[in-house]
């Protein structure tokens, strides 16, 4: 009889050889941040990425055909804080430092204590209008969408281009506005 055997059990993360290092950060640079990067031009005009799944949608689909989120979304741009929020129709963007209320948020918004816990919820709503409220009850620090406060118990629209701020200084987002919603189809007044 043999003695005992040995297999060479393969390691898990051994299979690719040592990960390539990675440049090293410019930590040095200013404060002074690239702009984000322009999203595709066109809402309607070409093929876009599905800010869902990244699949590309053509320019005919309401849908992705991948994972079936509608075209309609907005996009929360922060330079300050190096942060970008997608979201689309369906339950609303909580925005603030709970947790619980905010799981989405609460980490990128943690090291700024001046924001609320409970700061402000986003609503895309089914025809592609965008829409942010205080909770209820309001937040100690104010939103407001270009300078004008959201105050309680209603909700602002947000169009393409708009300004969503937290508090008079504390962070403020550029909005958004892509498919049906977006900036080609304004609505006339009335
Ligand atoms: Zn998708």
């Amino acid at each position: 009889m043999g003695g005992p055997r040995f297999e060479r059990v393969p390691e898990p993360g051994q299979a690719h050889g040592p990960p390539p290092e990675e440049p090293p950060e410019q930590q040095e640079q200013q404060e002074q941040q690239q702009e984000p990067p322009a999203p595709a031009p066109g809402p309607f005009g070409e093929a876009a990425e599905c800010w869902n799944c990244r699949e590309p949608v053509a320019p005919a689909e309401t849908h992705c055909p991948t994972c079936d989120a509608p075209r309609t979304h907005t996009v929360l741009s922060c330079p300050d804080l190096a942060l970008e929020l997608t979201h689309g129709p369906g339950a609303p963007l909580r925005l603030g430092r709970d947790p619980v209320w905010a799981p989405a948020t609460a980490a990128a918004f943690g090291a700024l204590p001046r924001i609320s816990r409970r700061q402000a919820q986003i609503t895309v709503d089914p025809d592609g209008s965008v829409w942010v409220e205080e909770p209820s009850p309001p937040s100690t620090n104010r939103t407001y969408v270009n300078g004008e406060p959201v105050g309680p118990g209603r909700r602002a629209r947000l169009r393409d281009g708009d300004e969503l701020r937290f508090g008079r200084r504390i962070v403020h987002f550029t909005v958004r506005v892509r498919g049906p919603g977006g900036p080609e189809r304004d609505c006339p007044g009335g």
